[in-house]
């Protein structure tokens, strides 16, 4: 199995730390936009990942086109 793009990589990593841990992004609620990213990113890898069967490593980048300017 192919690893995933550095990128979902570190989306992992964010969501794994907010888990028990809060960054200085973090608002009151809760709510952190770095969350968010990290989600919308696994969340487009795993529609990609799916569409194309998961037989081929995917050397595009995920990301790509995906609202962040
Ligand atoms: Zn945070």
């Amino acid at each position: 199995m192919a690893e995933p793009p550095f990128i979902i990589q570190l989306a992992g990593y964010v969501l794994d730390f907010h888990q028990r841990n809060r960054c200085r992004r973090c608002g009151p609620d809760g709510w952190c936009p770095r969350v968010a990213m990290a989600r919308a990113q696994l969340t487009v890898w795993r529609q990609r990942k799916q569409h194309a069967g998961g037989a081929d490593a995917t050397t595009e980048h995920p990301a790509r086109g995906d609202g962040s300017a």
